[in-house]
């Protein structure tokens, strides 16, 4: 099978959150099943490609596999992907439905007509919708279905009506069936409406979706879809995660031997200047600081959880919680709190690494990849039960491997943490939970072939 994969993120080249380890890990895999693969992601800073020219450049990570980076360099040779502390680039519009039109031209040029063309949140939605607007003729794409991947729905690319003739699509796209959303340019629903088939990254967040709660004013348009919308659950890219063979740790761990793990906490301890003790129930966070990710509840049960436990905060994101953390952190010693407020990929493997149970206290999560690497870790999860975290994290007293709480308060969060924590101080019941958890398996493998009979089936569409 033919296959165009189409982000504006893709690990390793660039990453500021899951979408980057699923557009890494997904295409791969589909790779090394034996599909033509051509991965599309912009020519951003510090990407090295083998060839390029003034359009395009080619690197050829693995047998089947390009990745191909779409060039404009005014465009995206910038400092940030999608912004900067100003907040948005005002260009965006622009800068990315150049690289959906570009892409066209690109797939011409390399003489690759795809069958699929899957593309992934609303930066590359545009190429659904150019699909069935500007090429609905065109012999060389005659055969292609295409599938977009909601990996959030918070986030559409909604822009002011008067950017719309940037898109160079006829304006009568500019209604209500299509691109128009409360007066503005919507891509995200565009793409929602042109794509044949449209997936997102779990099962109960393809059934939230479809409500006013989780909707975001999409959710009549996704209602809509009837069966051409599906969840299919992320995986985990092993090669990346996992403490056996992880580089960026202080002594690599698996099952065996996990006094090893305890020697990575110390270590940690150390490192970032809080207690060392082992014996103290150390929470970690890696995260985007944003609404979505429950900073908001976090912080207010901050108090009652640093009385008899010890957090770390790995995160960047919205200045508005930088600074709620920073207060935070001023009013706590950071013998007991300590905040990273970067994007920094070793600290997080170690923490992943280092912690004994790991919070996700989000409002929503489309799926969620970090409790999926924690468990890998033996790094017990806390989570909210939304989304993605339903269908990955069971509860303690139910016989799972994480603590959940089910109403989205802060006396709520506070509670889950303290029952973990009363759990880690039986020593030899935590040890059977970590092992139990280190042995789950979440690999991309059994994800990859339900998206492999996804494509089948659209394959099959009229
Ligand atoms: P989202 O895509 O909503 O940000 P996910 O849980 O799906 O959340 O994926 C988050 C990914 O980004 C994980 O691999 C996580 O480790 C990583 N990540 C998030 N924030 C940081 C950070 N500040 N530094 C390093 N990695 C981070």
């Amino acid at each position: 099978m033919k296959i165009a994969f189409f982000s504006s993120e893709v690990f390793p080249y660039a990453k500021t959150g899951g979408l980057a380890d699923v557009s890494g890990a997904l295409p791969k895999k589909l790779a090394e099943k034996g599909c033509e693969v051509k991965i599309f992601m912009p020519f951003y800073k510090n990407i090295q490609p083998e060839e390029v020219n003034e359009d395009f450049g080619i690197l050829r990570p693995i047998r089947n596999l390009e990745v191909i980076f779409i060039r404009n360099d005014s465009y995206f040779l910038r400092d940030s992907l999608y912004g900067d502390s100003r907040g948005d680039y005002s260009d965006n519009m622009e800068r990315f439905s150049f690289f959906c039109r570009k892409c066209f031209d690109v797939l011409k040029r390399i003489n690759f007509s795809p069958q699929i063309f899957h593309t992934n949140d609303w930066q590359t939605a545009l190429v659904n919708i150019y699909l069935k607007i500007l090429y609905k003729n065109d012999t060389f794409f005659k055969e292609a279905k295409s599938i977009l991947t909601i990996h959030n729905l918070a986030y559409q690319g909604i822009f002011p009506k008067d950017k719309f003739s940037v898109l160079g699509i006829d304006w009568q796209y500019f209604s209500l069936h299509y691109l128009e959303f409360y007066g503005k340019v919507n891509l995200l629903k565009g793409g929602i409406v042109f794509a044949d088939m449209v997936s997102t990254v779990s099962p109960t967040y393809a059934r939230q979706i479809q409500t006013p709660a989780f909707g975001c004013g999409l959710e009549g348009v996704l209602q809509q879809k009837g069966d051409r919308l599906v969840g299919i659950l992320n995986g985990v890219d092993y090669t990346i995660w996992d403490p056996s063979k992880d580089n960026f740790i202080y002594k690599k761990y698996s099952v065996e031997s996990l006094e090893d793990k305890s020697f990575n906490k110390e270590k940690f301890q150390k490192e970032v200047g809080l207690e060392v003790d082992r014996d103290k129930f150390l929470v970690g966070m890696v995260s985007r600081l944003a609404e979505q990710k429950g900073i908001d509840i976090l912080v207010k049960a901050l108090d009652r959880i640093l009385e008899h436990s010890q957090i770390v905060i790995l995160g960047t994101g919205d200045e508005k919680y930088h600074k709620i953390l920073e207060r935070k952190v001023a009013e706590h010693s950071p013998r007991k709190f300590s905040l990273h407020l970067k994007f920094d990929e070793a600290l997080a493997h170690k923490i992943y690494a280092s912690c004994d149970a790991f919070l996700m206290p989000s409002r929503f999560e489309p799926c969620g990849l970090s409790q999926l690497i924690s468990y890998k870790y033996g790094t017990i999860p806390i989570v909210h039960h939304t989304g993605g975290l339903v269908d990955t994290v069971k509860d303690y007293d139910e016989g799972g491997g994480g603590f959940v709480f089910s109403k989205y308060h802060e006396d709520e969060l506070a509670k889950a943490v303290e029952r973990a924590r009363l759990v880690f101080n039986k020593k030899e019941e935590w040890q059977r939970i970590l092992k139990e958890v280190m042995g789950y398996d979440f690999s991309w493998s059994r994800t990859t072939d339900e998206y492999i009979k996804l494509y089948q089936k659209c394959l099959s569409l009229l």
